[in-house]
């Protein structure tokens, strides 16, 4: 499989869609999942153009986890989670919908079920607000 630049992730990154951007730098942008499966669902790109973690350099992988480390932490201390889900999804049978590398921060609260994956869509005030409590979190 092949990497498609025309991803929307991709287009995210090339600043032609709009988004909730928590930290970016020269490698990676973080920004809030807008069909959250949690309050604080954030999502964690390296900007390198790969697929899923199948086809990506080592290099990025090791430089982006401290990243998603830092993220995680954040949106725990920011959410006033009880815990925190990283999930990573390799190919559309795994549940791969957006074909660009990234990792999903997912807090999870006590006694809280998770929602579905791709459900529905957060309220854009909502994700303003918490993309700058992670931020500052961070
Ligand atoms: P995956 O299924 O691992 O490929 O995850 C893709 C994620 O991207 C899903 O959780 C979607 O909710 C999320 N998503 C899709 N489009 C956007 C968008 N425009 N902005 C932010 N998140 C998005």
């Amino acid at each position: 499989m092949t990497y498609d630049p025309s991803n929307i992730f991709a287009k995210i990154l090339a600043g032609d869609i709009p988004a909730h951007k928590v930290f970016e730098d020269d490698s990676a942008l973080v920004m809030m999942d807008i069909f959250p499966q949690s309050r604080g669902h954030t999502l964690v790109i390296p900007k390198a153009a790969s697929r899923n973690l199948l086809d990506a350099d080592p290099a990025v992988l090791s430089a982006v986890m401290p990243l998603v480390q830092r993220v995680a932490r954040a949106a725990k201390a920011a959410t006033g989670a009880d815990g925190v889900r990283v999930a990573q999804f390799n190919e559309a049978p795994a549940g791969q919908t957006v074909f660009h590398l990234h990792f999903h921060v997912i807090p999870v609260f006590d006694g809280v079920a998770l929602g579905t994956h791709g459900g529905g869509q957060a309220d854009n005030a909502e994700l303003a607000t918490l993309a700058q409590a992670i931020a500052a979190a961070l």
